[in-house]
Formats: C-alpha cells, structure tokens, sequence
C-alpha cells in the first residue's frame, strides 16, 4: 500500500509547528512507510515550506499545499458569506482547535477569487508539486439545519432559477413545520433521490455550484502546473454538503474521501451521522435508520459500511486515496491499532493500492506509523 500523509502546520495565522519537527515527522513516516508524500498547509508561515519540499524532493516524493477554499478564508481575505434560507449568514460549527467551519458563498466570483488570491500572495515561489483543495462544499448539519440547506443569496438564488427552481417555492418547503419531504428514498453511488422534485432539482443544482466552482479552481492552478487533489466527504454524506463525487472527479488528480469512522468532528462518521439525526428531529422529521436502510447496513461506521462506500466510489475517474484517521485526538478522534488494522484489511481486500494517512503526522503517531510499516513496505 502506498501512502500521502497530511501535516497540519496550523491555521493561516496559527502556526503550530516548528521547520525542524516538521522535517523530524515527514522524515519519519517516510523512513517506515512507502510514501508517495505529504499533504501540508495551510499557516501562512513561510519558513515551514522550504526545508519540507526540499526534503520531499530530495527523497523523489512530491509535496501538495493544503489549501482551505470555502470555510477559513474569511480570516485571510474579505469575503462573502453564505445565507440561509431566511437570509441570516451560517452558523460556525467550533470543533477542532486551529480550524474554523464557517462557510462562505460557493458561487459568489469573490470568494473563488480569493483562494487564487492567497496562493499568490502567501505560497506562491515554494515549489510545490500541487495543492490540496479542502472544505469543498456547503455547511453540513454540524453548523445546524438551515445552513445545511446550503446558500440562497442572490447568486445562488439566480443559480437556482436558471435551473428552473423557484426560491419562493423553495423557501416555503423549507419552512414547514413537517419536513419530510426531505427525506431521500434511493441513492445511487452517493447521490440520494427525493420523491419531492423539487428537492430533487434542488440538490442537483447545488452539487453543480460546487462542481463549477472546483473546476475553475482546478483550471486555474492545473494553468500553473500544479496538480489538483480533492477533499471530499464519505458518499454516506457528500451530497448533502453539495458535493457530486464523480462529477468532482473530472477536475481532479486524485480524490481523498474521508471515510472517519472514528471521527466526533465535521466530515467524521459519527458526528455527521449524529447531528443530521439531531436536526432533523428538531425541524419535523425522522431521520434515524434512513440512512442505515439505504446502505444495507445497521452501523454506519461498521467495516461493512467502509466496503459499501469504496463500492459507491468506483465510478470516479481519477485515482482515489482513501482518507482515515492516523491520529488520536482526545475527544475528537478515537483511532486505534485495531481500527487501523481493519481499515488497511478492507481497503485491501477491496484492491485498494493507496490512502490518505488522515489528518495530522504531526500528532503523536509513531506507533501507527509502525503498526502500519509492520503490514509491509
Ligand atoms: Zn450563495
């Protein structure tokens, strides 16, 4: 099995890490693991990033940035937020220290612009082989029921009308007491299907927000000569943040799907599985078991959802790199040996040939690292 491991250096304007432990951690997963490379970003601290790509290429491997595009930029460039439905900017879902999960408009020009615009002005000169575009999509359910409906601004709404969605149509679903008209009846590789039409049309419209706007990034960084990998949610839930899968495949190098089965943290199983259930109660609808019922399986996070998933996944068309947790975090990440072991064991037995070690080597994980080395270079 070949590796891309991530290293989170920190927030734009929080620095966590030194060059040298840096250099110490991809010195180290490299020694014991067949790496193909390392993921690192996104603190906009510049001495970090020479000494890294220079050890990287010294060692044949390649060195992707990792780039936030729709959460975290507010901080970094003036931005424009994403709405609900009844026209309040989305809640931040606060959960990881460092990271901030408030979303801003996929389809507002601006907000594309200025993740080009911090590539140019902050990492711009480092000779990263590509970059590795994060936060991808919509509010989740983490950040509450109405910003999970995604963004009805003016831009978006206009999106919708042309794809023949009446807002005022749609705004009055919305804000019905019983809201279980959204509850979907089929999915097909990820994409679920709504008996209603227009919620069918809805977050078929949504995903192409989203597809358009990657794809325009990609353009633009694939023009530079970088190669592109996508941060994606595990089919159990990306198209509910307004991510289409294979659509996104197209413009991309590879594609990581985070399939966290052990993660209390958005784009994590059990916290996403949790707070759709949470707030789908509050607002008029049951939606316990609807997921378990049309993945065939009754835990979500079981070995046999992972297996269901990287089925779901086999019509992307660029290579996939299966994302799963490498690092315990007290509270928020229950990795362990076994868990690991029966990942690899899966992802194996399924023909997988690489994964993302997900989300941070600089956590303490020498003795996942090993574990893994023990299964083979
Ligand atoms: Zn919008």
């Amino acid at each position: 099995m070949k590796y891309l491991v991530q290293a989170f250096t920190g927030g734009f304007h929080d620095c966590r890490v030194t060059a040298e432990r840096l250099l110490e951690r991809i010195r180290c997963a490299d020694d014991l693991l067949d790496t193909e490379g390392v993921i690192l970003g996104w603190s906009f601290d510049r001495s970090l990033y020479q000494p890294a790509l220079e050890e990287l290429h010294k060692r044949g491997k390649r060195g992707y940035l990792w780039l936030p595009v729709f959460s975290e930029v507010s901080g970094a460039a003036k931005s424009v937020p994403a709405v609900d439905y009844n026209g309040n900017p989305h809640a931040a879902a606060k959960v990881i220290q460092g990271e901030d999960f408030t979303f801003v408009c996929p389809s507002n020009p601006v907000n594309i612009e200025n993740v080009q615009k911090i590539y140019r002005e902050r990492f711009d000169g480092f000779a990263f082989d590509g970059v590795f575009l994060d936060k991808i999509r919509f509010s989740s359910f983490g950040n509450g029921f109405s910003p999970a409906m995604g963004c009805f601004c003016e831009s978006c709404r206009q999106r919708y009308q042309k794809a023949g969605i009446d807002s005022a149509e749609l705004k009055e679903r919305m804000n019905r007491k019983d809201k279980s008209f959204l509850l979907p009846y089929k999915q097909e590789n990820g994409r679920y299907l709504f008996t209603d039409i227009l919620i069918n049309k809805f977050y078929k419209e949504r995903s192409a927000v989203i597809t358009d706007a990657v794809k325009e990034l990609a353009d633009f960084f694939h023009r530079l000569g970088l190669q592109v990998g996508l941060d994606v949610y595990a089919p159990l839930f990306s198209y509910f943040v307004g991510q289409d899968v294979e659509a996104l495949s197209r413009s991309a190098d590879f594609i990581k799907p985070m399939i966290y089965r052990v993660t209390d943290a958005p784009a994590g199983i059990p916290y996403e599985a949790g707070c759709m259930e949470r707030e789908f109660r509050g607002n008029g609808c049951e939606f316990a078991g609807v997921l378990e019922k049309l993945w065939h399986t009754a835990d979500l996070c079981s070995a046999v959802s992972l297996q269901y998933q990287l089925k779901a996944l086999s019509n992307v068309h660029c290579p996939l790199y299966t994302g799963f947790e490498i690092n315990a975090k007290p509270d928020i990440c229950h990795t362990n040996p076994d868990y690991i072991r029966q990942t690899v064991e899966v992802l194996k037995s399924q023909g997988a040939e690489q994964a993302v070690l997900s989300w941070d080597i600089l956590s303490d994980t020498r003795n996942h690292l090993e574990l893994l080395a023990q299964g083979g270079k």
